[in-house]
């Protein structure tokens, strides 16, 4: 039975995971999703019903436009892969149950912010406050905890990014970060916003020393200062924070006692 449910959760997280990415590319005229239908950004050619399915036309059309032989990009698959599997893990943690919808609608945006942030290195204001409200809102009834929790959640989500911006002038961060942050906190409530904006540190940093390990020519070449998105390390340890926060928490405390 679980299995059955487990695909059924996989195959939707595809399709929405592919819608998405219409979400991701259309995201200053969202109304045109319902008016109009998805074209090659190169020929304009209307793109048929039977290559738009998810992953697998990607796949047979080997990563190709059909008319004029224009790359697509990977982001489609990845996405698509990756929401169905983003579905699948919240399932598999949290069970079948109202909450699992609440946070699969709230993921489903936070990997909206998540691609957006790491394609444009900023947020789409809209999206992030649509995020945020609905986190205020099923956030403390799903989460089963209190109100003072919540804010508590938020003072650590928010507080430690907020000072992050203001010494740093926005150089290190950004505002949309502050507003993730508190989406973080809220979203997970006190003690568990405290593990998960640890993670947050802790996986920003380790990407962080990879990636400038990894680039280290080109940006002393360039003489330019790159710097890497916070917002999808933030997203992904509310992630953590939801799914594996009381479970870090429990070990961490049973750890120094
Ligand atoms: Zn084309």
């Amino acid at each position: 039975m679980t299995l059955a449910i487990g695909i059924i959760v996989f195959l939707t997280g595809l399709s929405i995971g592919s819608f998405l990415n219409v979400v991701i590319l259309r995201i200053d005229n969202l109304q045109s999703i319902l008016t109009e239908r998805s074209q090659c950004p190169k020929c304009k050619k209307i793109i048929n019903w039977y290559d738009l399915i998810p992953f697998l036309s990607f796949m047979l059309l080997k990563a190709k436009c059909r008319f004029c032989n224009e790359k697509i990009s990977w982001q489609y698959p990845i996405v698509e892969v990756g929401t169905a599997f983003l579905f699948l893990f919240l399932f598999l943690t949290l069970g079948l149950s109202w909450g699992l919808v609440f946070y699969v609608i709230v993921f489903s945006l936070l990997t909206v912010l998540f691609v957006y942030d790491l394609k444009t290195e900023t947020v789409p204001e809209v999206l992030v406050w649509i995020a945020l409200g609905l986190a205020v809102l099923g956030g403390w009834y799903y989460g089963h905890f209190g109100l003072s929790s919540m804010l508590l959640g938020a003072l650590i989500g928010g507080g430690p990014l907020a000072l992050l911006v203001y010494v740093s002038k926005e150089r290190w961060m950004g505002v949309g970060d502050i507003k993730i942050g508190l989406i973080l906190g809220v979203l997970c409530g006190y003690p568990r916003s405290v593990v998960a904006m640890f993670s947050a540190f802790v996986i920003g940093s380790v990407v962080g020393i990879i990636y400038l390990l990894l680039t280290d020519k080109k940006v002393s070449q360039k003489g330019l200062k790159k710097s890497l998105p916070f917002a999808p390390f933030i997203i992904l340890a509310t992630l953590i924070g939801i799914t594996y926060g009381d479970r870090i928490l429990h070990w961490y405390l049973g750890f120094l006692s």
